[in-house]
């Protein structure tokens, strides 16, 4: 197929796809699976439908009304995973000055009275700031978006990762969540500083489980090896850059990848994830359960498409597990722009990242952003449009997605036809020291990672000498087991619990005189565990590489 063929399959998809709100659960998200399912019937590429149950909430409508002489009603937005309160929950509003720093253990009893049974507004929205005001009894969060822009973003503030267990029910949020935008924000923040205030907030959700299609491409190569490529194909509204886009590039790989190149020594698998927006990753977290053995055994590598080919997204830039040879990853980036990654760090939480548990040696996504930020909006190139109505195909800029193709080409190419993985442990394991450094300088001096180092200078050593590939992807797969996971590897972590080391990240700020005996026994005992745990997967990698 000729780079023209392949720019008409993508534009036919965008053209498609503007036209059907593909939120999952939706007839519209099906309609586009039937679509892209035609598309790969019609040039024969070998699929898979998957059908998956999701439980999911989607978010219907958010308003709030501040009592007063003249009632102000303000325009808003509820989260998917807020609670249901069609009947409005009226309570005194209180602006939290300290939602966004970091509150002591002592000083949390003041902080959670000051908030409990009120509407509190702040400047931030996250899930875990949810599960504190939830825990402190507060009555509803009023978020005020933090950049300037009028459109209101969809978000979410599901705290778990996947569907959940029986014991994870419990985190769901029992306080209604919306949020506002920054001019409205600041209009109420004004009128509250006169007197105290009441407000009503309404929210009304739809929660539901459904089953839902995970279409997959399988393209098989001469080894059992395979590289895995996703993107969601569900959206906010229209969705177009987020992310329709990115669904565009994978069917153009798919089309690439199955007709114009040779046998490939490693298969391609491209999935299109349902559940990332309202369901918190659901359809990856599905695969990720349900070919679990698959995974661990054969896949070599996982690429998460994310809104490419963004008007004002000309930099780019990589988030890498670490374990990459970033000159690789610059490579492909140099020879489509002329120019290497305005950065390459480390992958965040979030964007399908539902893999970590498996072994799997790469993990790496492009992100593109805007030579200026005017936005505080994370997806779709930074653009203001992010997670609102108006993420439409004017939004698309055509040059952008074709430069994201080709740099997704080159990376493929590598990865699917070369004998050896293109992956950097040394470098790897540097940066986790590093990583390790800076998160002993945030800790309480009694809780050392001394010998979590020094199993890493082990590490560092003994990579010095040659070394199985096979050998070297087992290490990396428990590096990154380390690196960003804390819990086992059947049950994903919370949502929000992010940063090197996450299961050590829980004890940044906190001091020992600042914390009741109860609270500091807890932060000992995660400590111990999260210490010894990451001791013993590093000795486990050790063994390996001496054997
Ligand atoms: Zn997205």
């Amino acid at each position: 197929m000729l780079p023209n063929d392949l720019q008409q399959a993508m534009q036919a998809l965008l053209q498609s796809f503007q036209h059907l709100h593909r939120l999952s659960g939706s007839a519209d998200a099906e309609r586009s699976v039937d679509w892209l399912c035609a598309q790969l019937r019609t040039h024969q590429i070998p699929f898979k439908r998957e059908r998956c149950r999701l439980w999911l909430s989607d978010p219907l409508e958010g308003s709030l009304i501040v009592q007063g002489s003249v009632p102000l009603t303000i325009p808003a937005k509820t989260r998917s995973f807020s609670a249901h309160c069609p009947e409005g929950i009226e309570a005194e509003l209180y602006y939290d000055q300290r939602s966004l720093v970091f509150v002591p253990e002592s000083e949390y009893e003041s902080w959670a009275t000051a908030v409990r049974g009120k509407l509190v507004v702040a400047d931030q929205g996250y899930e875990d700031y949810v599960q504190r005001l939830m825990q402190a009894g507060a009555a509803g969060l009023i978020h005020i978006w933090g950049s300037v822009e009028p459109a209101l973003h969809e978000e979410t503030v599901g705290p778990i990762w996947g569907t959940p267990v029986p014991d994870d029910v419990l985190r769901y949020p029992t306080l209604p969540v919306i949020s506002i935008n920054h001019q409205e924000g600041k209009t109420l923040l004004q009128h509250m500083l006169h007197s105290p205030l009441q407000a009503c907030i309404f929210t009304r959700l739809h929660e539901h489980v459904a089953e839902c299609s995970l279409p997959i491409v399988e393209l098989t190569g001469e080894s059992e090896e395979f590289v895995l490529l996703s993107s969601h194909y569900d959206s906010w509204h229209e969705g177009v850059t987020d992310n329709a886009t990115g669904n565009a590039l994978c069917l153009a790989m798919a089309l690439h990848f199955a007709h114009n190149s040779g046998p490939l020594k490693r298969g391609l698998r491209i999935a299109f994830w349902p559940g990332h927006s309202n369901a918190r990753y659901g359809g990856s977290t599905w695969y990720a359960d349900n070919y679990r053995a698959e995974l661990m055994q054969h896949c070599v590598a996982h690429i998460n498409v994310d809104s490419p080919g963004c008007v004002g997204g000309s930099e780019v830039v990589v988030n890498a597990s670490g374990a990459e040879s970033t000159f690789w990853l610059n490579q492909a980036i140099t020879s489509v722009t002329g120019t290497t990654a305005s950065r390459i760090t480390p992958m965040g939480k979030g964007g399908d990242q539902s893999f970590w548990g498996l072994g799997i040696p790469l993990h790496f996504a492009l992100r593109e952003e805007p030579a200026l930020r005017t936005s505080l909006s994370p997806g779709s190139g930074g653009g203001w449009w992010w997670h609102t109505e108006e993420d439409t195909l004017d939004k698309v800029d055509e040059a952008h997605l074709w430069r994201d193709v080709q740099i997704h080409q080159r990376w493929l190419e590598t990865l699917l036809l070369s004998d050896t993985l293109p992956v950097d442990p040394t470098s790897y394991v540097c940066a986790l020291r590093g990583a390790l450094a800076q998160l002993q300088s945030e800790l309480d001096p009694m809780f050392s990672v001394k010998p979590i180092d020094q199993m890493l200078q082990a590490l560092e050593k003994a990579l010095l000498l040659e070394h199985q590939p096979s050998d070297l992807k087992t290490v990396i797969g428990i590096l990154h087991r380390v690196r960003y996971r804390a819990s086992d590897d059947y049950h994903p972590d919370l949502s929000y619990h992010g940063g090197a080391f996450p299961g050590l990240q829980i004890l940044r700020g906190h001091r020992s005189e600042q914390c009741s005996e109860r609270f500091w026994l807890m932060l000992e005992t995660q400590f111990i565990r999260q210490r010894d745990r990451a001791c013993e997967l590093f000795a486990a990698s050790l063994d390996i590489l001496k054997r």
